[in-house]
């Protein structure tokens, strides 16, 4: 019986690993390479996993639960994997959907996807320095852009100060 314990664990381990490649093809990280790169178990480590669910397993926070929603101080917002500034005070607003939202980026500091997670396609955006996930973009936001860029508040560290 012991025999086939070990056996099982060792198939519940390989599943687990199978899992884990699975979402890593299907993730952001997918084909692109990016200058900052660490193991799973480093970004796990690094991130803790609020962080990690979100910026490397493309999860998404629950609506409303983001401390920045009510953050209106200048400053910039950093990805919260590799500290590359992403997003200015400047262009943050309240899109009332329960996550920060900008409508506009700092140049070169995201990439884009098509994400067909949903039955509706969204353009899904990561850092352009890490990969890391970082929210979506609609053309539902206001002028002079019209898009809205719907960020996970865990995926941005804001840094108070000078807002580019
Ligand atoms: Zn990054």
């Amino acid at each position: 019986m012991p025999h086939i314990t070990v056996t099982r664990a060792a198939f519940a381990v390989s599943l687990a690993s199978a899992i884990g490649a699975f979402a890593f093809m299907r993730g952001a990280r997918a084909g692109e390479s990016y200058a900052v790169t660490h193991t799973d178990e480093q970004w796990q480590r690094l991130l803790g996993p609020a962080r990690y669910q979100i910026l490397r397993q493309n999860g998404t926070e629950p609506p409303g639960s983001s401390p920045l929603l009510n953050e209106h101080r200048a400053g910039l917002y950093y990805c919260a994997g590799c500290d590359l500034a992403a997003f200015s005070s400047k262009t943050k607003y309240d899109a009332g959907e329960g996550w920060p939202s900008f409508y506009s980026v700092l140049p070169n500091a995201i990439r884009t996807r098509a994400d067909h997670e949903l039955i509706e396609p969204r353009t899904e955006a990561h850092c352009r320095r890490c990969g890391s996930h970082l929210g979506h973009i609609f053309d539902d936001g206001p002028q002079p852009t019209g898009k809205r860029y719907c960020i996970d508040g865990l995926a941005l560290k804001f840094v108070p100060g000078r807002s580019a």
